[in-house]
């Protein structure tokens, strides 16, 4: 005798009731949604909870298998579902009396048909379904692309008006969830504020009237709209602490239907891995955003430690950052910086002494490199020298540690008494 579990286990969605000698008489079989439309099968007797929940999965039955099948009696109680003409494939849905279960009383899974290139079932709203997360990653997918993705994947044809409504209802769904996640921002900072004391949570916001910028209060007359965003963790505040004081910072454009820029700051924590530290929404990369973004990471990390910072070549961080902390020191990110280089200097070799140049632990070395690359590429040393990289800026910051003897302050002072 099987117990309840075993049956389970056995038989997945399927149970059998026994009767009073324990020989297995009725074998009860429920539906459970396929994560591969190849693997639905339906059989008599099978349940279903709703009408819906049968419905979705004949039509990704059909759709998979390029059947034209359509719901002939499409009610409140019952669907029949039947294929194309001439077609014996047909399978009846009903409810169940006095309870909320659904069964299928007629089936005949026999098909005599061809498949079909336009079928029935593949409604926009179906393929909506299928889009969100394409529409989510590439909001300006092309209709063609759309119908050629269809094509690949169910060998069906859709018009160019179905791809377009199928887009329009995923794109909906899409931005609609972007719309109640703005919408719920103040109640976030405010959670953010409860459960992490000591995290900063600035959230500024917009009046109606146009150049209107407000603090943290939204007024009662009017609806603010969203503009800025910055948090910093009390945790990440605290764990920099640890970290040495370079702080590295970038700006990226956020994909979706309200654009936005992301701010970011990051450290290196002692295993050299990325520490976060700070970031920030903001409406576009300009003086006026990193100067706001770059003055609350300082009031959150404190002015006493002099930090080297790491960007790309954004124009005009370079006077914020020297007046927000004066005696700070500006790197630029090198990765960055090969970029624009390898537009005009393109070629392995020359990457390989850029890199190299980089790496170098002490000037002569430096110097020595740009000598091989002087042979290669003269033009290339100019640009790099010149502009962006210099022995004296690399020696000013960095010459009590690579002449660590011709500095006496390092020198560590002897236990014994002086002789002379
Ligand atoms: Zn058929």
């Amino acid at each position: 005798m099987k117990s309840d579990y075993e049956s389970e286990e056995l038989l997945s969605g399927e149970d059998t009731s026994e009767d009073e000698g324990g020989h297995a008489k009725i074998r009860k079989v429920y539906y459970k949604p396929a994560h591969r439309p190849e693997n639905i099968r339906f059989e008599k007797g099978m349940f279903f909870s709703s009408l819906a929940q049968f419905k979705m999965a004949v039509t990704e039955y059909a759709v998979h298998g390029g059947y034209a099948i359509k719901f002939k009696k499409n009610d409140k109680e019952r669907v029949r579902a039947v294929c194309e003409a001439h077609c014996p494939w047909v399978i009846l849905c009903a409810k169940l009396d006095g309870q909320l279960t659904y069964q299928l009383k007629t089936v005949n899974l026999e098909h005599k048909c061809t498949r079909t290139y336009k079928n029935p079932r593949l409604s926009s709203k179906f393929l909506a379904s299928k889009l969100v997360n394409k529409v989510k990653q590439q909001p300006n997918i092309k209709l063609t692309q759309i119908q050629e993705k269809v094509h690949g994947k169910y060998v069906l044809h859709i018009s160019r008006s179905k791809a377009y409504r199928a887009k329009r209802v995923a794109m909906d769904q899409v931005e609609g969830s972007h719309k109640d996640q703005y919408a719920a921002l103040w109640d976030y900072c405010h959670e953010l504020r409860r459960s992490n004391p000591g995290t900063t949570v600035k959230l500024m916001v917009k009046g109606y009237k146009e150049g209107e910028v407000r603090g943290e209060q939204p007024g009662k007359d009017i609806q603010p709209t969203f503009q800025r965003l910055y948090i910093c963790f009390e945790a990440c505040k605290r764990g920099f602490q640890s970290c040495r004081p370079v702080i590295g910072i970038d700006g990226c454009h956020l994909k979706g239907p309200y654009g936005g820029i992301l701010l970011a700051a990051v450290g290196r924590d002692p295993n050299k891995e990325y520490f976060p530290i700070a970031f920030a929404v903001v409406e576009a990369e300009n003086k006026d955003s990193w100067s706001w973004f770059i003055s609350l990471l300082l009031e959150d990390l404190g002015n006493e430690r002099i930090y080297t910072w790491t960007s790309d070549q954004q124009k005009g961080l370079d006077t914020t950052l020297k007046e927000l902390q004066p005696g700070c020191e500006h790197r630029f990110c090198c990765r960055h910086l090969y970029n624009n280089f390898r537009k005009k200097h393109p070629g392995l070799l020359i990457r390989e002494h850029f890199w190299k140049a980089a790496y170098a632990t002490y000037p002569r070395h430096f110097e020595r490199i740009m000598a091989e690359l002087k042979t290669i590429d003269s033009e290339a040393v100019q640009w790099y020298v010149s502009d962006w990289y210099k022995v004296e800026t690399y020696k000013s910051c960095y010459a009590p540690l690579i002449y660590p003897t011709n500095d006496p302050n390092m020198w560590t002072s002897p236990q014994h008494v002086d002789i002379l």
